[in-house]
C-alpha cells in the first residue's frame, strides 16, 4: 500500500516501527511531539522504544500472523534497522504503507547488491569490488583489485564486524576462514582523508531535504564523534545522496556514508535506509531533527528546515561512558540523551551527548 501524494496523516494516527532499539525510541519521541502514537514490533519486551510508546507487540519477525495483526493496526509502518527480514517488511507493506519500501531493504542488506545498485543504477562512485564465495575467488579477486583490500561479509556486518583487512598474500587464508563460509565481497582499500556522511530525506511528493555535511570519527570501529557542519561543504555529497534516494524511489530519512579522498573526490561506502547515529546532533541544533524529519516524510507532512542554528558535535556514550551522566548533565551547552537500556555492556551504545560548539 502507498499514501497518495495528497495524503497527510493527521495527528492521532498510529505509526508502526519494526525494531525497538534506541533509534525506534527517538523516532517514537519525535512522533509523539507531533501528536502521533507509535506501535513497536520487537521480539523483546520493554526495550528502549517500547518504554516510550503507546503500543508494543512482542513476537518473532518470522511470525507472519503477528506481523499482519500489527500492521493492520497501523496507518503507516517504518523500520529502525536494516536487517528486518524482508518477508516481515513485505508482509507489513501488504496491509499498510511501508516507508522506506522493501526495495531499500533489499539493497541495503547485502553489500554486493548495494554496491552494484549504487554504481550501476544510481551512477554514484563506490570502491572497486568483487564478489567472493571461496578462497579461490578471493585469490583471484586480490589479484584483480591489488592489496591491501578489505574482505567483508555480504550480510549482517556492522561497526567493522565481519571484516578483515588483507595486507599480504599470507592473510588470504585466515581472512577467508574468518568469513566462516559466508558469501563475501572484497573491496579495494581506500586510503581516505576523512569519513563524512549525509543525512537526507525524501517525502511522498518527491520533495527532498538534506542537512549540512557531517564529519565522522570512529574509535575501535564504532562511531565516536560526528561534527556538523563539516569543513568544505560544497553540496556535492548531498547531491549524490539524493541521486541514490531518487534511484530507489525512497521515502523517509536515509544516511549515506562517504570516504573523501585526498583529491577531494567522494566514494560511497554504504547507505543506511533509516535514521543514523551520525545525525543525532540534529536533536539540539535548532532545526527539525532527523527523527521528526523521518516521521514527516513517511506521513506526507512537509519536511521542514534542515538548517542548524549552531555548529554541533555529537559524542557517543559507549559502555561505561554512560556512568559520567552526572558530570555531563552539569556541563553548559551539553545535551544528554540516554537510551534506557537495562544493562551496560562493553561496546554497547548507551546514549550520546550533543554539544553546541562556540
Ligand atoms: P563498514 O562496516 O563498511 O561501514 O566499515 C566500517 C569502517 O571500516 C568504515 O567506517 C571505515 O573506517 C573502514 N572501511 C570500510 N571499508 C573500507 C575500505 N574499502 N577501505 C578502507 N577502509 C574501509
Amino acid at each position: 500500500m502507498t499514501l497518495t501524494e495528497q495524503t497527510m496523516l493527521p495527528p492521532g494516527s498510529t505509526i508502526g516501527i519494526l525494531g525497538g532499539g534506541q533509534l525506534g525510541r527517538m523516532l517514537s519521541l519525535a512522533a509523539s511531539r507531533l501528536g502521533f502514537q507509535c506501535h513497536i514490533f520487537d521480539p523483546k519486551w520493554a526495550g528502549p522504544a517500547s518504554k516510550v510508546s503507546r503500543f508494543e507487540t512482542n513476537a518473532e519477525y518470522s511470525d507472519i500472523e503477528a506481523v499482519l495483526n500489527f500492521a493492520k493496526n497501523c496507518d503507516v509502518v517504518t523500520y529502525e534497522f536494516e536487517n528486518v527480514p524482508n518477508l516481515t517488511a513485505k508482509t507489513a507493506g501488504s496491509v499498510a504503507p511501508l516507508y522506506p519500501g522493501a526495495r531499500a531493504l533489499d539493497v541495503a542488506q547485502d553489500r554486493l547488491t548495494e554496491k552494484t545498485f549504487i554504481q550501476n543504477e544510481a551512477k554514484v562512485p563506490v570502491a572497486r569490488f568483487e564478489p567472493v564465495n571461496s578462497v579461490h575467488d578471493l585469490r583471484r579477486a586480490t589479484k584483480k583489485l591489488g592489496l591491501p583490500a578489505v574482505l567483508k561479509t555480504r550480510r549482517l556486518g556492522y561497526d567493522g564486524k565481519g571484516q578483515y583487512i588483507i595486507k599480504t598474500e599470507g592473510d588470504i587464508e585466515p581472512a577467508w576462514d574468518a568469513m566462516q563460509n559466508a558469501p563475501a565481497i572484497l573491496e579495494q582499500f581506500i586510503a581516505f582523508k576523512r569519513e563524512i556522511s549525509v543525512i537526507a530525506a525524501r517525502g511522498v511528493t518527491g520533495e527532498t531535504a538534506a542537512y549540512p555535511l557531517i564529519e565522522n570519527v570512529h574509535k575501535n570501529h564504532i562511531l565516536h564523534t560526528s561534527t556538523c557542519p563539516a569543513q568544505g561543504d560544497d553540496g556535492r555529497a548531498q547531491g549524490l545522496a539524493i541521486q541514490i534516494m531518487s534511484a530507489l524511489n525512497y521515502i523517509g530519512v536515509m544516511a549515506t556514508e562517504f570516504f573523501e579522498l585526498g583529491d577531494g573526490s567522494l566514494i560511497v561506502n554504504e547507505i543506511a535506509p533509516r535514521v543514523h547515529n551520525s545525525g543525532h546532533w540534529t536533536q539540539d541544533a535548532g532545526c527539525i531533527d532527523q527523527f521528526e524529519l523521518h516521521i514527516r516524510a513517511i506521513t506526507g507532512w512537509p519536511l521542514g528546515s534542515t538548517q542548524p542554528k549552531h555548529k554541533m558535535e555529537m559524542t557517543n556514550l559507549i559502555g561505561d561512558d554512560v556512568k559520567n551522566w552526572e558530570t555531563l548533565a552539569a556541563e553548559t551547552h551539553c545535551f544528554v540523551h540516554l537510551y534506557g537500556k537495562n544493562d551496560i555492556k562493553h561496546g554497547r551504545k548507551m546514549g550520546h551527548i550533543n554539544r553546541i560548539m562556540r
